[in-house]
């Protein structure tokens, strides 16, 4: 009997990356494996896909060499540049090519002493208002990258803030200014993850940053199969109770639920030690034996309590899903008001992880 464990599934994601490539045929590919690949586990799925892709996102220097040091030779790219100015040697005796932002990282590729030089994207705002050099900026940016000794090759970059609102003219705008601010400019260009690819089509450019639907999550509460994409992660865990309950009688901590029925009550090996989310609410389902069932109760740090209905069948061992192919995570991030990103993300190093398939 397993207590909390991911399964993850390569043919799930295989499957995704060849939808994405459906959607942006002459873009390439770098595969957003940040997080720890957003809780999948990098280096199985680096090692899964790195031949379907033509490099791969990061956010840490730590998570790109660990990579390196796992045998993965494509591109890497560190997607909010480095942070020292002693990582750049680090950059170039391992070709990770690195994202410029602002004036101190352009200040520290001038003076730095480097025996290769590194591919860099310059970032550019268009309206995110995060990460980025200004409109203004960007010739001057520009220029100096071009004269840097230390430079082999400049990219363009841009993130949009709303992708994943389908009607919103905001993205559209962001696209325009990053057309106008590398028009009649050398390099590649990349603007778009998973909001850009699924639902703007002009945004896909040389390259495509695709993250949270390479994973088989949809960006928006739109559950993924509408845009034929298969969840890559299932969390489940096990009954290790199952027990009779009194009507009239409460369940768990603050005693916050009470039956209103004798009823049949269920303890799933799961709670917000594994990274279930404490503030689901009554009623949020688990699916067990074919049919969903509402969890009741608070959410313990090792344990869920789930109503499983007076004449069930279920037995202590079975296997309880709280999210997967079965009951999509977009479901449970919207009763929970969590991003799905987030409740893959806060997934604890207590659970275990599967590869299935
Ligand atoms: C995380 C990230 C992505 C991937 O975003 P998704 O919405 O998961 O596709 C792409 N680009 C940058 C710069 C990021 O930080």
């Amino acid at each position: 009997m397993k207590p909390a464990t991911v399964k993850i599934s390569s043919v799930a994601l295989k499957h995704n990356i060849q939808t994405i490539r459906k959607k942006a045929p002459y873009s390439k590919i770098i595969a957003v494996v940040k997080a720890n690949a957003y809780g999948h586990g990098v280096l199985f799925v680096s090692s899964a896909v790195e031949r379907l892709v033509d490099g791969f996102g990061v956010a840490r220097l730590e998570e790109a060499l660990s990579l390196r040091s796992n045998g993965v030779t494509k591109p890497i790219l560190l997607l909010e540049g480095f942070f020292s100015i002693d990582d750049l040697p680090i950059l170039s005796v391992n070709n990770i090519q690195t994202v410029i932002h602002n004036q101190e990282q352009l200040d520290a590729i001038k003076q730095a002493h480097l025996d290769n030089p590194i591919k860099v994207w310059l970032k550019i705002d268009t309206g995110m208002h995060r990460l980025g050099v200004s409109l203004e900026q960007v010739d001057d940016f520009y220029d100096e990258l071009t004269n840097c000794k230390n430079v082999s090759e400049i990219g363009f970059v841009s993130h949009f803030s709303r992708a994943d609102e389908i009607d919103c003219d905001y993205t559209q705008i962001q696209l325009s200014r990053f057309l106008n601010a590398t028009k009649d400019k050398q390099g590649d260009r990349t603007i778009a993850a998973s909001g850009g690819i699924l639902f703007w089509e002009d945004s896909h450019l040389e390259y495509i940053r695709p993250g949270i639907i390479m994973y088989g999550v949809s960006p928006t509460s739109t559950p993924s199969s509408e845009y034929d994409l298969v969840p890559v992660m299932t969390l489940t865990s096990s009954l290790i109770a199952v027990r009779d309950h009194k009507k009239g009688e409460p369940v768990g901590y603050g005693g916050t639920w009470i039956s209103e029925r004798d009823t049949k009550i269920g303890v799933i090996a799961i709670g917000y030690g594994d990274g279930y989310p404490r503030n689901v609410p009554t009623g949020t389902p688990v699916y067990i034996n074919g049919r969903r069932v509402p969890i009741v109760g608070r959410v313990s740090m090792d344990m869920v309590t789930v109503d499983l209905g007076p004449d069930c069948q279920d037995k202590v061992g079975d296997e309880a899903i709280l999210w997967g192919k079965e009951l999509p995570i977009e479901e449970v991030a919207d009763i929970t008001g969590l991003l799905s990103y987030e409740l893959m993300t806060k997934l604890t190093p207590r659970v275990l992880t599967e590869y299935v398939d």
